[in-house]
């Protein structure tokens, strides 16, 4: 059959008698086809691109974590001036597909020269988009995964990660990849209802344990409605059709200014405010209610971060710290927390709570690094004095959690509130009762950490806020402050704390 039509196609061009243009390969076929005397062509080679793989050892960290560091040997090749890293034991076919498939997004997307791709086989799925750098699992090729660590390469690991979600969607959809798929949910407005800030569409409503199986789905939904909805594809058309949204259910939306990202392995959810850098890769197995109350309920977070940040623009200024860099905070299955120096970790806590009360003890210890340590009684009264609000918070937490009746009895409207309805008397009673010195007492850490906390707010009424702050800042020196030595403050405080209440 093909040799008649070539036969034909060459008798057609004789006839006609012009002159034959030169042909390219493929449209006409050429004499030795014609005069092949057996009728089946040999199958064209396949085109297999030369590429050329420089063998290295790539050290990588999950950035910013120092903790997890992994090692692979990836054969590395270049194309259209990006660099794609493979696992040794990725295959060829493997590899064409994925270059050929980031090729066509990053056509699509205009994406810069310069960016790396490691494609690798027991990884995940992240960006580093500081750096330049995405990581891919190849079972990924060619799915809406692929998009999404795309987009968020090229628009920053903490963009809106709903609207990064849904970009890639459509994305995967414009080029026939694979796309998500999940349950749609029974009730998306409910959801949204009973936590607002789940409207901010942010990295924990998309992941456990933050969200239940059931609020990822109808995250995932919402993120693609509204999507489709917005005017256009910008993110700023994102948050219009969710602040939209959010007037159909009676709510208001304003878009949080904290950002959150996917960090990786070892540290999984990474939060950005104006003053920390938060790594989380705690499990939170075994945590009591009120910690769960606070991760779980989005708008409840949010609130809790941007108290500690407002608590700590409070201690920079009264205590006149203004180093801008950002300080390090690793979440670990820990009770409260502890501060670090020298390591790029500067602290460890537990719970959100927490971040306040241990950023002054850093900048404390920073700020007076040899003396702090002899006047226990002090940093604790300080770091207590300026994180309150945040420690209202953490009170807030444990109410929240209580049932009905208990609620109505522990509810509080105020900090203040807060302060006068704590049982310290009865720690400090207990102290009182025991016939250990008060000195000792305070100056030792364990079961009259709430007292020493309380010294803060003794200090501050007593004398001023601005002497105590002064105190806290140059220990040695106390009685220049107040006009009396330790000695006679603390049997002062002890009266004060033991009188009866008026
Ligand atoms: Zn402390």
């Amino acid at each position: 059959m093909r040799k008649l039509i070539a036969i034909a196609l060459t008798l057609a061009l004789l006839l006609t008698g012009c002159t034959v243009a030169p042909v390219t390969p493929g449209t006409i076929p050429d004499a030795p086809i014609i005069s092949d005397p057996d009728p089946v062509a040999p199958e064209p080679t396949p085109e297999k691109a030369a590429r050329t793989y420089e063998s290295v050892s790539v050290q990588l960290y999950e950035k910013d974590s120092y903790v997890y560091i992994f090692q692979v040997n990836a054969e590395m090749t270049e194309v259209d001036g990006c660099r794609y890293y493979f696992e040794p034991t990725v295959s060829e076919v493997q590899r064409e597909e994925f270059i050929s498939a980031q090729t066509a997004l990053n056509e699509k997307l205009s994406a810069p020269e310069g960016l790396s791709f490691y494609v690798l086989r027991n990884y995940t799925f992240r960006s580093e988009s500081e750096n330049g750098l995405a990581f891919y699992e190849i079972g990924g090729t060619a799915t809406w995964r692929q998009a999404l660590v795309t987009v968020q390469l090229l628009e920053g690991d903490a963009v809106n990660y709903g609207w990064a979600y849904a970009r890639a969607d459509a994305l995967a959809r414009e080029l026939g990849w694979e796309t998500d798929s999940f349950e749609a949910p029974e009730d998306m407005d409910a959801m949204f209802i009973k936590d607002p800030g789940r409207l901010n569409l942010i990295f924990p409503c998309f992941t456990a344990p933050y969200s239940t199986e059931e609020e990822v789905a109808a995250a995932k939904y919402a993120a693609l409605l509204l999507y489709k909805n917005a005017s256009d594809e910008t993110l700023g058309s994102f948050l219009r059709s969710i602040e939209l949204y959010a007037e159909t259910l009676g709510l208001s939306f304003s878009p949080t200014g904290l950002q959150f990202y996917y960090g990786g392995l070892s540290l999984p959810m990474v939060v950005v405010t104006k003053y920390t850098e938060n790594r989380i890769g705690r499990d939170y197995t075994g945590v009591d209610d009120s910690q769960l109350y606070v991760i779980r309920n989005i708008g409840f977070m949010l609130q809790v971060l941007n108290v500690n940040d407002s608590d700590i623009q409070r201690a920079r200024e009264k205590m006149h710290y203004s180093e801008d860099s950002l300080v390090v905070i690793r979440y670990d299955n820990m009770l409260g927390g502890f501060t670090y120096h020298g390591s790029k970790i500067n602290i460890v806590v537990g719970c959100f709570t927490a971040i306040a009360h241990e950023y002054v003890h850093y900048i404390h210890y920073k700020l007076l690094p040899s003396d702090v340590m002899h006047y226990t009684w002090l940093d604790e009264a300080l770091a207590e004095y300026l994180s309150c609000e945040a420690e209202y918070q953490g009170y807030l937490s444990i109410v929240y959690t209580m049932d009905e009746t208990e609620r109505a009895e522990y509810h509080i409207d105020s900090l203040d509130e807060h302060m006068a309805r704590t049982d310290l008397k009865s720690v400090i009673q207990e102290v009182a009762e025991s016939g250990i010195s008060p000195i000792d007492q305070l100056t030792a850490y364990g079961k009259y950490y709430a007292a020493k906390a309380y010294m803060g707010f003794y200090l501050a009424s007593e004398y001023g806020e601005d002497t105590f702050i002064k105190v806290a800042l140059d220990p040695s020196n106390i009685e220049s402050y107040i006009g009396i030595s330790r000695d006679e403050l603390f049997d002062n405080w002890l009266e004060f704390i033991l009188a009866p209440a008026a």
